[in-house]
């Protein structure tokens, strides 16, 4: 049986909402539209109550308590807030911040102007398989060190980062350590304690919440970390980030994560199991196909694989019947090579043949293997064509022509 095409792979880029998490929000439009800073009348009380519902939502996901929840419009402006808003309030301790080169574009855009402003940022390399050891974070840090911040889980490959460890590091060198954990919420347990993590950002429409809206866990105990609001007005949020709440979305993201963290053991295995399933279908019928990122340690639902001989944009016209992502998806409208996969080492002509496929609670058996029919098909009939591919079965490395 044919699924309904096109098949959604692309789940790192977005979700859609639970059907759960939709209906909590719907009063919140409707009936209970109060505003939460509206102390004197019980429509702001509802909403209020809702708020703080979420806000324990969430703590309980992260292994936080609730008073250390900031919200925010998403994991862009929580990543703002975190790294601008700690360097300005902790400039006096040195002007210097570490971080990698496979982070997102929401936390490498924020150090590039905090490089404009007179910081200096280190720009961990990684390994071919997207690891960062904890040992290079520790090598990086000096007397000027403000801040670390590692992604605990890469959007375009999966691959993971040793938190746990850092976090031990950043810990006994008195340094603060933000991650991003977009992708990491709802596929890995998230502890911040046990991570040893101060500021962690998420994002709703990452864990089948609703768009625009996501928060920021910001450590109040061991240490008290201070933030430096980037968005001023009446004070809301403890000061750090003020503008009426989304309450609707904030409710939507709290059940999307109590949700997450009942069911993620099951999500975690399922996906996983089906993530196998596309990766040996396709492994299994092509030839030269590679996998980006880290073999083991990364997520269950992602596979990032580059399909040498072929070109993405042509694979990806190609595979119409497929929404899935080449490069990094914010910036698919360039063709510059992923940062991500550049990083790693992998040659333009890979990062240009890669797709990464995301898959999701909705994903079914029957859409992977149609994902896998369709990707077969579709590279062989492109290197069917391809006068490199022709040189390679010669025994001719099309490289050495170059
Ligand atoms: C999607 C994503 C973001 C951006 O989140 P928004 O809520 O869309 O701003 C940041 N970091 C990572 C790792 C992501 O996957």
């Amino acid at each position: 049986m044919t699924p309904k095409l096109p098949i959604y792979l692309d789940y790192n880029a977005t979700t859609p909402v639970d059907e759960r998490a939709l209906e909590a929000m719907m009063p919140f439009f409707r009936e209970d539209f109060g505003n939460p800073a509206s102390r004197s009348h019980a429509f702001g009380w509802k909403a209020e109550a809702a708020v703080e519902v979420a806000r324990q939502q969430l703590a309980e996901l992260i292994g936080a308590t609730p008073q250390e929840i900031i919200w925010t419009s998403g994991a862009t402006e929580s990543n703002n807030l975190a790294i601008k808003g700690v360097c300005e309030m902790y400039r006096d301790r040195g002007r210097h911040l570490i971080t990698c080169r496979t982070e997102h574009r929401a936390v490498l855009e924020v150090c590039a102007v905090m490089e404009q402003a007179g910081w200096q940022v280190t720009y961990l390399p990684v390994d071919e398989t997207g690891w960062i050891e904890a040992e290079q974070v520790e090598a990086a840090i000096t007397d000027q060190t403000v801040l670390i911040s590692i992604m605990a889980a890469n959007n375009e490959t999966g691959t993971l980062a040793p938190m746990a460890e850092i976090g031990k590091i950043a810990k006994k060198r008195g340094v603060l350590l933000h991650t991003d954990a977009t992708q990491a919420a709802g596929k890995i347990p998230l502890d911040v304690e046990a991570m040893g993590v101060d500021l962690l950002s998420l994002s709703a429409h990452k864990v089948y919440g609703p768009k625009g809206c996501g928060c920021l866990y910001v450590r109040r105990r061991g240490p008290r970390v201070r933030l430096a609001a980037q968005i001023h007005g009446g004070g809301h949020e403890r000061g750090m980030r003020s503008g009426t709440l989304n309450v609707p979305g904030i409710v939507g993201l709290g059940a999307a994560a109590e949700i997450a963290k009942r069911d993620m053991a099951a999500d975690v295995e399922r996906l996983g199991a089906l993530r196998d399933r596309l990766d040996a279908g396709i492994r299994s019928q092509l030839p030269d196909v590679q996998q980006n990122g880290h073999a083991t340690r990364r997520l269950c639902n992602t596979a990032n694989l580059s399909f040498a001989y072929v070109e993405g944009e042509a694979l990806k016209m190609k595979l119409s019947s497929l929404a899935v992502s080449s490069g990094s998806a914010c910036r698919s409208e360039s063709r510059e090579p992923s940062h991500v996969l550049k990083a790693m080492g992998v040659s333009d002509a890979l990062a240009n043949a890669a797709i990464r496929f995301s898959l999701g609670r909705p994903t079914t058996a029957e859409e992977i293997d149609f994902a896998v029919e369709a990707t077969v098909r579709a590279v062989r009939e492109l290197r069917a064509i391809s006068p490199l591919y022709e040189l390679a079965r010669e025994g001719i490395d099309p490289k050495r022509l170059e």
